[in-house]
């Protein structure tokens, strides 16, 4: 082994379940005899230098927590090379030999950059909560995400019961509908608007005078934030201009990035730290750990960031036939 001390720092959107990510890696790292430094504040604390030494007491109760003790950030400075340079020299002056960078394809990105300009040693764990990372199935912080939506959008349900309305009810994703999809097939949508799907508003205007006819009193649809169509608000324009509806719209928010992780989150996030620092013990470098189908794989950083990762469509078409 011819390093001894690592850096891990989460980046970027935070997510639950990035705390017991942290605390797999301290932990790891101090069982096979390595020095680990929490850098706060992702890459803007890297710029600045603050990091502190981790010990096994430094991450006790954090694995139920949601957000990051660490802190995270968005840092433009990073985006350029003096940045870089920069974030280069002080892992060196601090004597880093290898970061693990938690985080999503942004972060990713950054990783990727500061690996090819300065050959730094770097593992990604994936940790956001839209799930839109290719080598792994899930990223931390997916599923209790979902599970926040559902719990909304269930009671959504009761209240657009007793209205007899069309409910739209927007969640997140960034550029894709992982959440959406999921969301809208547990909660029984009547439909489910994903950037991937192309589902135009024709299609949507269809199902609710379907589902009108049939005898529905109301009908949730779940909007993906990054759909074409613009988000809920511009759904119910055009739904308010076809069928002379007046929709209620919610828009979820930041709630589904709060909150305590889910047992799959905890689980997963302590496996992928895990992984991480064996990896690292290995020379698996430049690379994010991830799993897919239930095996863990490293899969290079440039690929997990490039490589737009498929959504199973199915599961709309699903969503549709059982809300018949
Ligand atoms: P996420 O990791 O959740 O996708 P962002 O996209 O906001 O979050 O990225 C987090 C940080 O990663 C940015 O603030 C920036 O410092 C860095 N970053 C993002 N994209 C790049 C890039 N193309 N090159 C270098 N650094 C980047």
């Amino acid at each position: 082994m011819d390093f001894k001390r690592i850096g891990v720092l989460t980046s970027g959107g935070d997510a639950p379940g990035m705390n017991a990510a942290i605390r797999s890696v301290v932990r790891t790292g101090i069982h096979y005899g390595l020095e680990v430094f929490g850098i706060k504040y992702g890459y803007e604390g890297l710029l600045k230098g603050v990091m502190i030494k981790m010990d096994a007491r430094s991450v006790a109760n954090i694995i139920q927590r949601g957000g990051s003790i660490l802190g995270t950030s968005r840092t433009p400075e990073f985006k350029t090379k003096e940045g870089r340079k920069k974030g280069y020299e002080i892992l060196k002056k601090n004597n880093i030999d290898v970061l693990v960078v938690i985080g999503g394809e942004g972060s990713f990105a950054g990783a990727r950059e500061l690996e090819i300009e300065h050959k730094v040693k770097i593992v990604c764990i994936p940790g956001t909560i839209d799930n839109d990372i290719s080598g792994t199935d899930y990223t931390i912080g997916f599923d209790t995400a979902v599970n926040t939506a559902i719990d909304a959008v269930d009671k959504i349900r009761d209240t657009a019961m007793s209205l007899e309305r069309v409910f739209l009810i927007e969640v997140m994703g960034r550029n894709s509908g992982f959440i959406a999809a999921e969301v809208g097939l547990a909660c029984g949508a009547e439909s489910i608007l994903v950037p991937e799907s192309g589902c135009d508003s024709k299609n949507l205007v269809e199902i609710i005078r379907e589902s009108e006819k049939k005898g529905k009193k109301c009908s949730i649809i779940v909007v993906a934030e990054g759909d074409e169509s613009g988000g809920a608000f511009r759904v119910a324009e055009i739904l308010k201009k076809e069928l002379n509806l007046d929709p209620r719209v919610t828009v979820l928010g930041h709630i589904q990035r709060g909150g305590s992780p889910t047992a799959r989150d905890r689980i997963l996030a302590s496996r992928l730290g895990y992984e991480a620092v064996n990896g690292i013990l290995h020379g698996q470098t430049g690379a994010m750990v991830g799993i897919i189908n239930g095996k863990i794989v490293f899969t290079p950083i440039l690929e997990s960031c490039n490589k737009k990762k498929s959504l199973d469509l199915n599961l709309l078409k699903i969503a549709e036939i059982l809300a018949k």
